[in-house]
């Protein structure tokens, strides 16, 4: 199984990086680790992307969706259709264990055995570790870093942690399927660039007393029952049933790690790499994608980093 390109990644920068090797002759295979699109496969269920349709497409495939912001099931439909129309070679359910240096380039370990890449490209974006609290009790089960589905929260008591897209749909989403929502916010109001239509929505919502928000405030303790909030008037404890932590994802270097290829130290890990052909001191290793940006997760997307595979495929193909 040698490629002049394995791909470690499934979502839509590691779909265009495959297109565009596909485009430049070179074998390929790209690695995922779950299903096509994995990240998004585990967004909300009820979720609507913030980009509009067009700026989510790759590969010349039009992406046709029912309103101006595609739905997570439609951008699932439409990625399955990228996979065909280019059948792309995807292996799933392959994760990537471990990868060293070998004659000619690299072996990749994974689950389904070993892959040998003369080059690689890195596209595992941030969605597989949460930011965690760090705070007693947040291992408790009731406490979750991933919501989907409204429906386990119905008549139930939720503290909503964060004030960014995710905790504002969250909060919106449970409050009107009839749970009790408290958002407990670090800063001193909703993140100003939340969805400009839900800004107002949950703003209004607060300042109804409907969904009651804690702001300059944290989560200090969790326990089966409560909640204990440190807020600028001193500590409340509330009644509590679920714990939705909506704080943020942040990328996975543990394959980075392995090979010694290093993160900057300037508080944004970022991955080092060549900014001009996002190649990393490692020759043939290249990072793709909204990993690039390291713990400034809303700084890239997929609108800015489709160009990513293009000078990748470049670099490779003038390095050859
Ligand atoms: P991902 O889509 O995260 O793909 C990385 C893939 O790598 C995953 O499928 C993962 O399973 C796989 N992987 C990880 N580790 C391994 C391994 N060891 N072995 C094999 N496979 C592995 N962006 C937008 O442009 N517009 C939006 O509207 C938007 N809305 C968002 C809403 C939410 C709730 C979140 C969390 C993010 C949103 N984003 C949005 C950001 C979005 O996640 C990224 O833009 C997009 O998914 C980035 O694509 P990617 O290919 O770089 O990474």
């Amino acid at each position: 199984m040698k490629y002049d390109l394995v791909i470690i990644g499934g979502g839509p920068i590691g779909l265009n990086s495959a297109i565009e090797a596909k485009k430049a002759g070179l074998s390929y295979i790209v690695l995922e680790k779950g299903v096509l699109v994995n990240s998004l496969y585990n967004f909300p269920t009820n979720m609507t992307f913030f980009s509009t349709s067009n700026l989510l497409e790759i590969g010349d495939v039009p992406f046709i969706a029912h309103g101006d912001k595609p739905t997570r099931r439609e951008s699932l439909e439409y990625f399955r259709r990228v996979q065909e129309s280019w059948d792309l070679q995807v292996s799933l359910y392959t994760e990537v264990l471990n990868m060293l240096p070998d004659t000619d380039g690299y072996r990749i370990d994974t689950t389904k055995g070993a892959f040998h890449g003369k080059n690689v490209v890195i596209a595992t974006g941030f969605y597989d570790t949460p930011r965690m609290l760090e705070i007693p009790g947040e291992n408790l089960p009731k406490v979750k870093h991933y919501y989907d589905d409204p429906h386990p929260y119905v008549d139930q008591k939720v503290v909503v942690i964060g004030a960014a897209n995710s905790a504002c749909d969250v909060a919106l989403e449970t409050f009107y399927k009839g749970a009790e929502v408290t958002m407990v916010i670090r800063e001193s109001e909703i993140y100003p660039k939340v969805k400009y239509w839900i800004r107002p929505n949950i703003e209004n919502r607060i300042k109804a007393g409907e969904i009651k928000a804690y702001f300059n405030s944290t989560v200090q303790e969790i326990n089966e029952q409560e909640v204990t909030i440190s807020t600028p008037e001193g500590e409340v404890t509330i009644p509590n049933d679920f714990v939705l932590s909506m704080t943020g994802y942040k990328p996975n270097y543990t394959l980075f790690e392995k090979l010694g290829l290093h993160i900057s130290d300037d508080g944004h890990k970022t991955p080092i790499h060549n900014d001009s052909t996002l190649e990393t001191p490692l020759k043939g290793v290249y990072v793709a994608g909204v990993i690039n940006a390291g713990l400034q997760t809303s700084k890239l997307f997929i609108e800015n980093t489709r160009q990513h595979s293009e000078t990748i495929i470049n670099s490779i193909l003038s390095s050859k």
